[in-house]
């Protein structure tokens, strides 16, 4: 197996990060998305093995229990969501570059363990309560899941530092072009 590079994004839920990986998707063949293991149920048109492994509470404990998992988190109360190693191997057989969208801590954790072979980008958004328009606009979720939704994204801004590069998505289309331009020079960099 040749090894290639991690592009992580990380960001509060609502920030755009979503949109912007699928852009990237879509720009560079050689980019592949890393399919997390959740315990959360689908939400709206989200399909098994695509946008998420969909997996019991008790098969995810299973796999923590065997170290299958290079990250996992327990996201929001009794929610769990992780990267499995064999996801990793399976975008590295392919000879693609894997691309995450996932949360701060396990975004940060991905960058410790791989370093110069990652590139760790956190999307900034614009406020606080543009943040909250959009996730309340989402429609989605629940009032409480809302609420716990909230309060992790204002934790999680304090991390934007810690990051490679802080990226601003305050104009979708302009953030767009700059992961693009960052992308593109992290993977053609030998
Ligand atoms: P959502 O429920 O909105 O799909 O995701 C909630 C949060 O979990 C998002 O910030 C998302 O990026 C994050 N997330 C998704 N997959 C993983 C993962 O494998 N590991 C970690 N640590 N977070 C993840």
């Amino acid at each position: 197996m040749t090894q290639g590079k991690l592009i992580i994004f990380s960001a509060p839920s609502g920030a755009g990060k979503t949109t912007i990986v699928k852009h990237l998707l879509q720009k560079f063949p050689s980019l592949s998305f890393s399919i997390s293991a959740t315990t959360r149920p689908a939400r709206g048109d989200e399909e098994h093995e695509k946008d998420y492994y969909f997996i019991s509470q008790e098969s995810f404990l299973h796999k923590v229990a065997h170290q299958e998992f290079v990250e996992f988190e327990e996201v929001y109360n009794g929610t769990f969501y992780g990267t499995l190693r064999s996801e990793i191997e399976r975008i590295w057989n392919t000879g693609k570059h894997v691309i995450f969208d996932i949360d701060v801590e396990g975004g940060l954790r991905l960058k410790r363990k791989y370093e110069n072979d990652a590139l760790a980008i956190f999307v900034q958004p614009p406020s606080l309560e543009i943040l909250k328009e959009r996730l309340t606009g989402r429609g989605t979720d629940s009032p409480e899941k809302l609420q716990e939704r909230f309060t992790k994204a204002e934790k999680e801004l304090a991390y934007a530092d810690k990051f490679d590069v802080i990226l601003k998505n305050y104009d979708l289309e302009t953030a767009c072009k700059e992961a693009e331009k960052l992308v593109g020079d992290f993977i053609n960099k030998k």
